[in-house]
Formats: C-alpha cells, structure tokens, sequence
C-alpha cells in the first residue's frame, strides 16, 4: 500500500543510511589498497570512489527507483517521476559533481582560482542545504537539494507504519549501570586484607610456633613482606623488620594482620634501633 506520507525521522534517516552505506564501502576499498605497495591505486583515489558510488547508483535508484537507505525504511521514489531525463540530471548531481570536485581538488592543486570558486561554491550549497532543511521541516517533503531541484518525492511503501520503538537494549543498559552502582558500593565496605588473612589461616594445615626471635638489622637487612631494603625499620614484636610502610599500611588495613613469616600477632608497632 503505498502512501504520500513518510514521516519525516524516517525520510531524514535514509538520508544517514546512504550516507554510512557510502563510508562503508569506501572504507573497505581503502583497506584492500592499504595492503598494496602505497601509489599503486592511491592516485586512482577519485576513479576508485566515482567506480563505488556509480555501482551504488546503478544497483539502487536505476534499478529499484530507491537509495539503498531508503529500501531500509520501506521508502521508494515514484517511478513515473524519475524520467530517464531526470535520471542522468539524479546521477549528475550526486555521483558525477562529486568526481568532479575531487578531481579538481586532487589533480588541479594549481590552480587557485578554480579551487577558490570550488570552496564559495560548496559554502553557496552549505547555505542552500540549511534553507532546504527547514523547508522540509516545515513541509515534510523533499528532504536533500536534489530532491528538492529534480522535484521528487518520497512514498511510503508499507503505508507509512509508525516505527516501533523497543526498549529491551534501554532496560538492559538500565539494569548493567545499576549493577556496576551496586558494586562501587559494596567492594570498598569489603576488607580484604582480613578475609585474606581468615582463608590464609583457615586453609593452612599446620600451626607455625609463635615464638619470638631476636631482631638483626644489618646494611643488608631486607623487609619481610615486600622483599626490598628496609626503609625506617619496624617491627611488630617478632624478629622480622618491615619498612614503616609496609607494616603501617598492613595494620591500618587489617587490625588482626600477622606477620607474614611466623605468622606472630601482636598490636606492637615499634621502630627498629640498631645496636
Ligand atoms: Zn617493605
Ligand atoms: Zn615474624
């Protein structure tokens, strides 16, 4: 069933699709000329696009009297208003001006003259682009300067269904963030130190003696727990010295923490004197 009325979302978004449909392919010839040796199909740049869009042309709007983009939302040109007149002025304007441009930016970098009338005359479009725009806002109907200039309009193949909006990729977006809140909470109220330390002891078979031993200090004397030379030597009762640091950060961490060698628990913490 087809209809005048498209909604305007709609006629504006087949205008994105073509244009991503573009920067698709166009991104997948680049790849294919990246793994040749660089210059061989480099300077073909505008042959090689001009190739891509009047493929994308002659299998979309000669063919099937619609953008690809336009196919995607069930959007089509009326046929008896795309003459075969009207179709070379369609491909001129969207295919043909395009390679022009590009030839003249990539080949005739000389001239300034004509590279100047090019930049006023892609601002002169910009311009009328802009006007068009909320001419279509205000009328729904011809949505680029093409369309406007050719006089085509846009029908609605599926009588112009409104579109249905799903919100399970919303709800899980929802649900994912509030999770990710849920732990941002909770992990910091966790002490992991102290369950460490529980499961250490918990899983270990035998129990090591707690005796004290006597502490040596010497130029080489390394901390226990991080393994490096002792900085501000302390120690928490048994013969080990830990850096300030390392035994600090443990005990305000963990008020239970036992040494990591003899396992000795104690709320000592005094600093090493050498003698
Ligand atoms: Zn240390
Ligand atoms: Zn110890």
């Amino acid at each position: 069933m087809k209809t005048n009325f498209v909604p305007r979302v709609n006629q504006l978004d087949s205008i994105q699709l073509d244009n991503e449909i573009v920067n698709i392919l166009k991104e997948q010839i680049y790849n294919v000329i990246r793994n040749l040796p660089p210059g061989l199909l480099s300077r073909f740049q505008p042959e090689i696009n001009l190739l891509a869009s009047s493929a994308l042309w002659n299998f979309s709007i000669r063919q099937s009297f619609a953008t690809f983009g336009q196919q995607m939302l069930s959007i089509t040109y009326e046929k008896d208003q795309l003459t075969p007149d009207k179709l070379k002025a369609h491909y001129f304007l969207t295919v043909a001006l395009a390679y022009l441009k590009e030839l003249a930016q990539f080949r005739l970098t000389g001239y300034t003259v004509l590279q100047r009338s090019i930049t006023t005359l892609e601002n002169c479009l910009t311009c009328l682009n802009f006007v068009n725009f909320f001419r279509f806002l205000r009328t729904g109907r011809k949505p680029s300067l093409v369309d406007y200039v050719l006089r085509l309009d846009h029908r609605s193949i599926d009588g112009a269904k409104r579109r249905t909006i799903g919100y399970s990729y919303m709800t899980r977006e929802l649900i994912w963030a509030g999770f990710m809140e849920l732990l941002g909470f909770t992990i910091p109220i966790v002490n992991y130190h102290a369950l460490k330390r529980r499961l250490r002891n918990l899983l270990r078979l035998e129990v090591r003696p707690q005796e004290v031993q006597r502490i040596v200090l010497g130029v080489d004397s390394k901390c226990v727990y991080c393994n490096e030379r002792v900085t501000l030597p302390h120690h928490m009762g048994c013969g080990h010295v830990f850096c300030y640091y390392c035994l600090k950060g443990n005990l305000l961490a963990d008020c239970g923490f036992q040494c990591n060698v003899c396992d000795f628990k104690s709320g000592v913490f005094e600093r090493v004197v050498a003698g």
